[in-house]
Protein backbone atom coordinates (compact mmCIF):
# COMPACT_ATOMS: atom_id res chain seq x y z
CA UNK A 1 0.00 0.00 0.00
CA UNK A 2 1.36 3.63 -0.66
CA UNK A 3 -0.51 5.71 0.84
CA UNK A 4 -1.09 9.59 2.04
CA UNK A 5 -2.82 10.93 4.79
CA UNK A 6 -3.81 14.74 5.18
CA UNK A 7 -5.25 16.78 7.29
CA UNK A 8 -5.41 20.22 9.09
CA UNK A 9 -2.75 20.81 11.95
CA UNK A 10 -4.39 18.95 15.23
CA UNK A 11 -6.55 16.41 13.03
CA UNK A 12 -5.20 13.48 14.74
CA UNK A 13 -2.71 12.28 11.61
CA UNK A 14 0.26 11.54 13.22
CA UNK A 15 -1.64 9.25 16.11
CA UNK A 16 -3.55 7.99 13.07
CA UNK A 17 -0.82 7.11 10.66
CA UNK A 18 0.90 4.78 13.23
CA UNK A 19 -1.74 2.73 13.52
CA UNK A 20 -2.81 2.44 9.53
CA UNK A 21 0.78 1.86 9.35
CA UNK A 22 1.04 -1.20 11.52
CA UNK A 23 -1.68 -2.55 9.90
CA UNK A 24 -0.96 -2.96 6.21
CA UNK A 25 3.30 -3.77 7.89
CA UNK A 26 4.57 -0.15 5.78
CA UNK A 27 6.80 2.39 7.55
CA UNK A 28 4.67 5.74 8.87
CA UNK A 29 6.87 8.48 7.27
CA UNK A 30 6.13 11.73 8.90
CA UNK A 31 8.09 14.70 7.41
CA UNK A 32 7.20 16.96 10.60
CA UNK A 33 9.09 13.73 13.08
CA UNK A 34 11.88 13.54 10.37
CA UNK A 35 12.59 17.48 10.67
CA UNK A 36 12.01 17.55 14.63
CA UNK A 37 14.74 14.38 14.70
CA UNK A 38 17.10 17.20 12.63
CA UNK A 39 16.64 20.00 14.99
CA UNK A 40 16.87 17.48 18.22
CA UNK A 41 20.12 16.36 17.06
CA UNK A 42 21.43 19.93 16.04
CA UNK A 43 21.93 18.62 12.54
CA UNK A 44 21.68 21.35 9.22
CA UNK A 45 19.03 20.57 8.46
CA UNK A 46 17.42 20.90 11.37
CA UNK A 47 18.73 24.33 11.82
CA UNK A 48 17.94 24.92 8.74
CA UNK A 49 14.07 23.54 8.97
CA UNK A 50 13.60 24.93 12.51
CA UNK A 51 13.30 28.58 11.89
CA UNK A 52 10.51 27.88 9.81
CA UNK A 53 8.76 25.47 11.69
CA UNK A 54 9.09 27.82 14.95
CA UNK A 55 7.54 30.20 12.77
CA UNK A 56 4.64 27.98 11.40
CA UNK A 57 5.38 28.21 7.84
CA UNK A 58 6.53 25.29 5.49
CA UNK A 59 9.43 24.77 5.27
CA UNK A 60 11.20 25.41 1.58
CA UNK A 61 10.64 22.77 -0.86
CA UNK A 62 13.68 22.00 -2.23
CA UNK A 63 14.78 20.68 0.92
CA UNK A 64 11.90 18.65 2.19
CA UNK A 65 11.71 17.26 -1.70
CA UNK A 66 14.90 16.00 -1.23
CA UNK A 67 14.48 15.20 2.48
CA UNK A 68 11.84 12.75 1.17
CA UNK A 69 13.44 11.33 -1.84
CA UNK A 70 16.11 9.98 -0.03
CA UNK A 71 13.32 8.52 2.85
CA UNK A 72 11.54 6.91 0.18
CA UNK A 73 14.85 5.14 -1.81
CA UNK A 74 15.43 3.57 1.93
CA UNK A 75 14.92 -0.63 1.78
CA UNK A 76 11.72 -0.54 3.97
CA UNK A 77 9.96 1.95 1.49
CA UNK A 78 9.98 -0.42 -1.17
CA UNK A 79 7.15 -2.56 -0.74
CA UNK A 80 4.83 0.51 0.37
CA UNK A 81 4.44 3.71 3.26
CA UNK A 82 2.59 5.92 4.47
CA UNK A 83 3.35 9.72 4.09
CA UNK A 84 2.16 11.83 7.31
CA UNK A 85 2.32 15.10 6.38
CA UNK A 86 3.83 14.91 2.75
CA UNK A 87 2.98 16.45 0.27
CA UNK A 88 2.10 19.84 1.59
CA UNK A 89 2.45 21.92 -1.52
CA UNK A 90 1.31 21.86 -5.44
CA UNK A 91 5.23 22.04 -6.15
CA UNK A 92 5.73 18.53 -3.40
CA UNK A 93 2.45 16.97 -5.14
CA UNK A 94 4.30 17.08 -9.13
CA UNK A 95 7.15 16.25 -7.08
CA UNK A 96 6.07 13.08 -6.16
CA UNK A 97 4.53 12.05 -8.55
CA UNK A 98 7.93 12.07 -10.25
CA UNK A 99 9.52 10.38 -7.63
CA UNK A 100 6.61 7.13 -8.16
CA UNK A 101 6.31 7.44 -11.87
CA UNK A 102 10.76 6.61 -11.79
CA UNK A 103 10.61 3.83 -9.14
CA UNK A 104 7.31 3.05 -11.40
CA UNK A 105 4.70 2.78 -8.56
CA UNK A 106 1.56 4.74 -7.69
CA UNK A 107 -0.49 5.85 -4.82
CA UNK A 108 -3.38 3.52 -3.41
CA UNK A 109 -5.74 6.07 -1.45
CA UNK A 110 -4.90 9.59 0.29
CA UNK A 111 -6.58 9.71 3.38
CA UNK A 112 -8.25 12.87 4.48
CA UNK A 113 -9.31 13.60 7.88
CA UNK A 114 -12.09 16.02 8.62
CA UNK A 115 -12.05 17.58 11.92
CA UNK A 116 -14.06 20.90 13.16
CA UNK A 117 -12.32 23.99 13.53
CA UNK A 118 -13.29 24.38 17.16
CA UNK A 119 -12.44 21.23 18.02
CA UNK A 120 -8.84 21.37 15.87
CA UNK A 121 -7.90 24.33 18.40
CA UNK A 122 -8.90 22.65 21.68
CA UNK A 123 -6.68 19.99 20.24
CA UNK A 124 -3.67 21.84 19.45
CA UNK A 125 -3.93 23.87 22.96
CA UNK A 126 -3.78 20.51 24.78
CA UNK A 127 -0.85 18.70 22.74
CA UNK A 128 0.75 22.23 23.35
CA UNK A 129 0.64 21.59 27.54
CA UNK A 130 1.11 17.64 27.45
CA UNK A 131 4.22 17.49 24.09
CA UNK A 132 5.93 20.75 24.45
CA UNK A 133 6.16 21.41 20.83
CA UNK A 134 7.37 24.94 20.02
CA UNK A 135 4.94 25.79 17.23
CA UNK A 136 2.51 25.14 19.25
CA UNK A 137 1.35 28.55 20.72
CA UNK A 138 -1.94 30.20 19.98
CA UNK A 139 -0.46 32.56 17.44
CA UNK A 140 1.35 30.11 15.62
CA UNK A 141 -1.79 27.40 15.56
CA UNK A 142 -3.55 30.05 14.13
CA UNK A 143 -0.52 30.76 11.26
CA UNK A 144 -0.49 27.34 10.53
CA UNK A 145 -3.78 26.74 9.71
CA UNK A 146 -3.97 29.53 7.65
CA UNK A 147 -0.95 28.29 5.84
CA UNK A 148 -2.80 24.75 5.74
CA UNK A 149 -5.79 26.51 3.87
CA UNK A 150 -4.01 28.11 1.24
CA UNK A 151 -1.52 25.92 0.43
CA UNK A 152 -2.26 22.25 1.73
CA UNK A 153 -5.81 22.30 1.20
CA UNK A 154 -6.35 22.56 -2.62
CA UNK A 155 -4.47 19.11 -2.81
CA UNK A 156 -7.90 17.84 -1.38
CA UNK A 157 -9.00 18.63 -4.94
CA UNK A 158 -6.47 17.36 -6.86
CA UNK A 159 -6.47 14.07 -5.18
CA UNK A 160 -10.05 14.01 -5.90
CA UNK A 161 -9.90 13.99 -9.24
CA UNK A 162 -7.58 11.68 -9.68
CA UNK A 163 -10.16 9.08 -8.03
CA UNK A 164 -7.39 8.63 -4.67
CA UNK A 165 -9.34 10.39 -1.99
CA UNK A 166 -10.74 8.67 0.93
CA UNK A 167 -12.72 11.18 3.10
CA UNK A 168 -13.09 9.98 7.20
CA UNK A 169 -14.43 12.02 10.20
CA UNK A 170 -11.69 12.50 12.12
CA UNK A 171 -13.95 13.66 15.14
CA UNK A 172 -14.34 11.16 18.51
CA UNK A 173 -12.45 9.01 20.03
CA UNK A 174 -8.66 7.47 18.49
CA UNK A 175 -10.12 4.30 18.31
CA UNK A 176 -13.08 5.27 16.88
CA UNK A 177 -11.49 6.96 14.23
CA UNK A 178 -9.61 3.92 13.42
CA UNK A 179 -12.10 1.66 12.75
CA UNK A 180 -13.66 4.30 10.24
CA UNK A 181 -10.19 4.44 8.99
CA UNK A 182 -10.22 0.57 8.25
CA UNK A 183 -13.30 0.75 6.68
CA UNK A 184 -12.82 2.94 4.00
CA UNK A 185 -9.31 2.29 3.46
CA UNK A 186 -10.86 -1.61 2.91
CA UNK A 187 -13.65 -0.12 0.76
CA UNK A 188 -10.88 1.91 -1.20
CA UNK A 189 -8.97 -1.14 -1.72
CA UNK A 190 -11.83 -3.71 -2.17
P1 LIG B 1 3.80 18.41 11.36
O1 LIG B 1 4.40 17.62 12.46
O2 LIG B 1 3.40 17.56 10.18
O3 LIG B 1 2.70 19.31 11.82
O4 LIG B 1 4.96 19.36 10.80
C1 LIG B 1 5.56 20.33 11.63
C2 LIG B 1 6.25 21.42 10.80
O5 LIG B 1 7.27 20.82 9.98
C3 LIG B 1 5.35 22.15 9.82
O6 LIG B 1 4.62 23.20 10.41
C4 LIG B 1 6.37 22.65 8.81
O7 LIG B 1 7.10 23.75 9.31
C5 LIG B 1 7.33 21.47 8.72
N1 LIG B 1 6.90 20.52 7.67
C6 LIG B 1 6.46 19.23 7.85
N2 LIG B 1 6.15 18.68 6.68
C7 LIG B 1 6.38 19.61 5.72
C8 LIG B 1 6.22 19.65 4.31
N3 LIG B 1 5.76 18.60 3.62
N4 LIG B 1 6.56 20.80 3.67
C9 LIG B 1 7.04 21.86 4.34
N5 LIG B 1 7.18 21.90 5.66
C10 LIG B 1 6.86 20.79 6.36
Amino acid sequence: MRLIIMGPPGAGKGTQAKGVAARYGIPAISTGDIFRANVSEGTPLGLEAKRYMDAGDYVPDSVTNNMVRDRLAEDDAAGGFLLDGYPRTLAQVAELDGMLEASGTALDAVLVLTVDDDELVKRLVLRAQTDGRTDDTEEVIRHRQDVYNEQTAPLIEVYAERGLLVRVDGMGEVTEVAERIATALDGARA
